[in-house]
């Protein structure tokens, strides 16, 4: 695995893979990888000839008061990591790297941005797109490799490659859990001992509405009272939103007939938690929101 620092040499080696007609896989990430990350890259490896993967802490999507400076890091062990995967590059640009100068410019995501994580999250996503333009520019990828546990920026980044006709193409992949159930997320780092423990009842209270949904309950806010009232019995975290809308549109419907994200966010001490899952008008788990 042969590790790039700079996006010189980065763009020449995307520009001569593409040259010799192997395609390129693309799996960016924050770092301090975990079976989650190693997931997209399994994926990746085995659907595309060379696999990219990026750490990069993008500033630009961090709010004044959200975690930018206390992220964890470790880039040995993430080289470990993405080496053990078979990742063939390793892109880890530094903050001065991908943003040398003050930008002219910048991107303003309008839609799918106003509910969930976006609400509280303000210029979240405008930072998210905005590095993934520059990367997907970056490492001339075919298919970029997205978790479905960041559900929201799928429908976003999906925006984004539709409507500035991005040639890359979005693949989503199923959330990876903890045996109890838990999403992996370098963040659970940040949940004390008895914290960890409730944190297993985002995916429990996700899994009841599910259940409400497969008993032929349609209406969206019997489901989302039913699962507030789990979250609130089980956690001392305070809820930030328990949602129900069409995916990947992301907009609020009463009755379910189509394919929706269930999602919800609980704030601990130290750690906010997000969670999701995508089911279709009879409760079935959708994997591929994106197939045809
Ligand atoms: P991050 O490093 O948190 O920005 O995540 C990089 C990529 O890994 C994103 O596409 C995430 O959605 C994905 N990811 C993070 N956690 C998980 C997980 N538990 N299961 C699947 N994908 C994940």
């Amino acid at each position: 695995m042969k590790i790039i620092r700079s996006i010189k040499e980065m763009k020449e080696i995307s520009t001569n893979i593409k040259a010799k007609g192997d395609t390129i896989g693309f799996v960016p990430t924050m770092g301090y990888l975990h079976e989650g990350h190693a997931a997209l890259i399994d994926v990746c490896r085995k659907e595309t000839d060379i696999v990219i993967v990026s750490i990069f802490v993008n500033p630009l999507q961090f709010g004044p008061n959200e975690d930018f400076d206390r992220y964890p890091r470790d880039e040995e062990r993430d080289r470990r990591i993405a080496e053990r995967h078979r990742a063939d590059y390793l892109f880890l640009p530094t903050v001065e790297e991908m943003y040398p100068e003050k930008a002219s410019l910048s991107i303003n995501v309008v839609d799918r941005t106003d509910v969930l994580c976006g609400r509280t999250r303000q210029g979240h996503f405008d930072g998210v797109v905005t590095v993934l333009a520059k990367l997907f520019h970056l490492t001339n990828s075919d298919v970029a490799y997205f978790g479905l546990k960041d559900a929201q920026q799928v429908a976003v980044v999906k925006a984004l490659v539709d409507d500035l006709n991005f040639s890359v193409k979005i693949r989503p992949i199923p959330t990876v859990r903890e045996a109890d159930g838990l999403a992996k997320s370098s963040r659970n780092v940040y949940l004390s001992p008895e914290e960890r423990m409730e944190a297993s009842h985002l995916y429990k209270s996700l899994q009841i509405g599910q259940q409400l949904l497969i008993d032929g309950v349609k209406n969206t806010g019997i489901i989302i009272n039913e699962v507030r009232k789990y979250l609130k019995n089980h956690t001392n975290g305070s809820i930030d939103y328990v949602e129900i809308l069409s995916f990947p549109e992301l907009k609020e419907i009463s009755t379910i007939n189509q394919p929706v994200i269930l999602a919800v966010a609980v704030n601990f001490a130290k750690a906010r938690l997000i969670d999701n899952i995508l089911i279709n008008g009879h409760g079935v788990i959708v994997s591929d929101p994106f197939q045809s």
